[in-house]
């Protein structure tokens, strides 16, 4: 019988963080399962659906797992990110799939984790507002997403068609989200991306938190994923966006360069 904070947990392991502001930074990864969208580039399908069994690394950097029905306890994921020396990471991430649709444990679990030593780094899909209010106290870096409905659909959405923009469940989520010390808001670009929706993201993010750090994130070719952006196009956006936002980077995900998790 499951417990009021168990969690469908899908990994525990220590890598380095691939991408975004913090990338290369010793990262401890707190992976759990399920997620409510279908992102057309995700590198995470196997999250989508809650996990029968997770695996946890054994000795830092082993590549070593075992694996354990879910759910999992808080408790067993402190002990996992223990055993894996936590205290020597600079982060601690809470990703998945979404970790914001289980939001009674995320927020256990990153208070728990903050307390033994790193920075809590949350990243998320950036729409589920009420989760975010569980958890934002204990969040040291918010990493939120922008979906662009040209590339992102929901689970409950037909898989063919026109979907609702996401904006103005973005920007709700954003007006929680700046509570955390330190904000950062992801676009992935594709070459499907379209720029009216790019601008009519940036310019909520610039009416509701100009402070954020916006990046921009080319698109890794893999699976069914064949092209990225080209350089001239990632150059035109960040030279346009400069004008609007203060901080703005493009980064592209490196631990695809080297075979990481
Ligand atoms: S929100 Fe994340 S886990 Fe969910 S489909 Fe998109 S990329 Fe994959």
């Amino acid at each position: 019988m499951a417990r009021g904070s168990d969690l469908n947990l899908v990994e525990v392991f220590s890598s380095i963080q691939g991408e975004g502001t913090y990338v290369g930074a010793t990262t401890l990864f707190v992976r759990l399962g399920g997620c409510d969208l279908r992102c057309g580039w995700c590198d995470s399908p196997h999250t989508w659906k809650p996990a029968a069994e997770c695996r946890i690394e054994v000795g830092r950097g082993s590549g070593q797992f075992e694996t354990r029905a879910n759910p999992v306890s808080v408790e067993d994921v402190i002990a996992a990110a223990e055993s894996l020396d936590l205290a020597a990471h600079e982060f601690a991430s809470l990703t998945g799939g979404e970790p914001l649709l289980q939001p009674e444990a995320a927020g256990a679990i990153a208070r728990a984790l903050r307390a033994r030593g790193p920075r809590i780094l949350l990243e998320t899909h950036g729409l589920a507002s009420e989760g975010l209010e569980s958890a934002i106290a204990d969040v040291d870096v918010v990493s939120m997403d922008w979906k662009l409905s040209s590339d992102v659909r929901r689970a409950c959405d037909p898989k063919r068609g026109a979907v609702e923009p996401f904006h103005g469940e973005h920007e709700k989520f954003l007006a929680i989200a700046r509570r955390a010390p330190e904000l950062i808001v992801k676009l992935v670009i594709t070459p499907a991306s379209r720029d009216d929706e790019i601008d009519e993201a940036v310019s909520r993010i610039e009416a509701s938190a100009p402070e954020a750090t916006l990046i921009l994130q080319p698109v890794t070719p893999f699976g069914a994923v064949r092209e990225a952006p080209s350089a001239e196009r990632l150059l035109a956006l960040c030279t346009r966006i400069s004008n609007r936002l203060a901080k703005v980077r493009v980064i592209p995900q490196t631990h695809k360069i080297y075979g990481a998790l």
